[in-house]
């Protein structure tokens, strides 16, 4: 594995994520999949996963690229966050027996996704940079057989890898959990700087089509000067066209007792992201055709009229909005 550093006493470093744990022969990370076995960090996962489903991709959430297609998701087990609110617990915090799992090769993979016709394949379900080697020979294939890929990703993960993976992705739905790192620290067990690190780089220097998403939790990262100061880091750093999602979080692992979060705090954010100029914005998890259609960015009619996951309108032909011609940003 390139993305690990020799110590001393046999201790091997992994620098995959900014964790970069240091692991003594038979140790696992923190992600509990990677793992020192004769002084080189191994995927205990690689080839299992916990089931393919073909979901709509509006489902990862990806709006602006290539709409109602269908995108064959996968993921596998553990994750190198830890975050209290996880909404994928079972599967992320989970301890079982990898071999338990089933056992697809990228190549079968592949093809599962030509059989069912999907436009793209997903890693996702838990997070891709810990079964890099996996989603890396995947994506690979994917490439090589007509076959978009997607990553519905943390960000956190060091540069250097970083820049293997994206170069691999068509698309990615990274999450910006929050806008602090207090949030990230107490809520996450991770940091927020190379999170924004690692957007910064597949926005601006990458090929890669990627989307926002924010889960709010009422009283955790709801705020609206933290709403407000990401909105301004967003516009600052990204530009305007990185559409944005707010999601509603559901009570889940040790969350399970707060309340879900209401349709009017996913309003209240939708609000200042509009107002701070963002041009795509969008509320989810909580079905609303208004916001969670999409506008030209020019003329303001909508483009592509949602209801939930059920598209109800495309008024886009060729990319470029049949009523003024701007295109819109995407891939479609
Ligand atoms: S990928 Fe896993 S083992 Fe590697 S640094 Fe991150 S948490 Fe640790």
């Amino acid at each position: 594995m390139k993305y690990q550093n020799l110590l001393k006493n046999d201790k091997v470093q992994c620098t995959i994520c900014p964790r970069n744990c240091i692991l003594s022969e038979g140790q696992e990370g923190f992600c509990h999949v990677r793992k020192n076995v004769n002084n080189e960090i191994i995927l205990t996962t690689y080839g299992y996963n916990t089931g393919l489903a073909i979901d709509p991709i509006e489902k990862k959430p990806l709006y602006q690229f290539y709409p109602t297609t269908g995108i064959l998701s996968f993921g596998t087990l553990g994750c190198c966050m830890g975050c209290q609110f996880c909404q994928n617990w079972q599967t992320t915090k989970s301890r079982e027996d990898v071999t338990r799992l089933n056992k697809t090769s990228p190549e079968e993979i592949v093809q599962i996704a030509k059989n069912y016709n999907c436009t793209s394949v997903a890693f996702t379900y838990n997070d891709p940079i810990i079964f890099f080697e996996y989603a890396l020979d995947t994506a690979k294939l994917c490439r090589e057989n007509g076959i978009k890929t997607v990553a519905v990703t943390s960000g956190f993960m060091n540069p250097e890898p970083a820049k293997e993976f994206y170069a691999l992705m068509d698309g990615a739905n990274i999450d910006l959990k929050g806008f602090s790192e207090k949030f990230y620290k107490k809520n996450c067990l991770a940091k927020l700087q190379p999170v924004l690190d690692t957007i910064k780089y597949a926005v601006n220097e990458t090929n890669c089509h990627v989307e926002l998403t924010t889960l709010l939790i009422e009283g955790e990262n709801d705020r609206i000067d933290d709403l407000k100061a990401e909105c301004e880091w967003i516009t600052e750093n990204l530009g305007d066209t990185v559409p944005l999602h707010f999601s509603a979080f559901t009570p889940r692992y040790n969350f399970a007792k707060r309340r879900p979060t209401s349709f009017e705090t996913l309003l209240k954010a939708y609000k200042i992201a509009k107002d701070a100029g963002i041009k795509y914005v969008y509320t989810g998890n909580l079905t609303n055709t208004e916001t969670s259609t999409t506008y030209c960015k020019n003329c303001g009619k909508p483009v592509i009229i949602r209801n939930g996951y059920q598209l109800l309108g495309y008024n886009l032909q060729d990319g470029k909005c049949t009523n003024c011609g701007t295109p819109c940003d995407g891939r479609f």
